[in-house]
């Protein structure tokens, strides 16, 4: 059986690729076209020699919508193979991308026609991401309080001091600000 993708009226073409792969299956080939419109994933599947064979429409409003976001995340079939996880009211469908920008892409893509935003990706990202700035950070300029000071992350090492004003013993917590219960001077840490 052959079939050719048809736009239905008013639908319009946003994102095409056309090395993509289904599934998780062993016998995945990475041949097929995925078409992103402003109404649905379509997936134009080829045959072994590049010829169109089926079409398969995910309409956009089966995407599941979870805190105001599209449910599409980028996955992982192995160490070095991504994919595009939608998340459809029948069940979670990937798609296997050559390049993570490109997931990403098409991720914000659906997000935005689904919600009107781009995507907001999964908080372990920014995480990570910001621990690996930090480290970055410190390394770079060794002013650990700083850099978790900018990030509003707490120190918990202690840490004492002279007073300025008294010379009296302090002490308090890295970052922490304190007042001089002897003579009221205000010290940070
Ligand atoms: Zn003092």
């Amino acid at each position: 059986m052959s079939d050719t993708f048809t736009l239905n009226p008013g639908e319009s073409v946003i994102k095409r690729n056309p090395e993509v792969g289904l599934g998780k299956g062993p016998f995945n080939r990475q041949n097929n076209e995925l078409i992103l419109t402003n109404q649905s994933l379509i997936l134009q599947k080829k045959n072994f020699f590049g010829g169109n064979e089926e079409v398969v429409r995910y309409p956009l409003s089966d995407i599941v919508i979870s805190n105001g976001q599209a449910q599409v995340r980028v996955g992982r079939l192995d160490n070095v193979t991504q994919t595009l996880d939608v998340y459809l009211t029948g069940g979670m469908v990937s798609f296997v991308f050559t390049w993570e920008q490109d997931i990403k892409e098409w991720a914000n893509e659906i997000n935005t026609l689904v919600t009107g935003g781009p995507a907001i990706y999964e908080k372990t990202d920014l995480m990570s991401e910001m621990a690996g700035m930090m480290e970055m950070a410190e390394k770079l300029t060794g002013t650990v309080k700083d850099v978790r000071k900018a990030f509003g992350i707490q120190s918990t090492e202690t840490a004492s001091a002279r007073c300025p004003g008294c010379g009296a013993s302090i002490t308090g917590v890295e970052g922490q600000t304190i007042k001089c219960p002897y003579c009221g001077t205000y010290y940070t840490f």
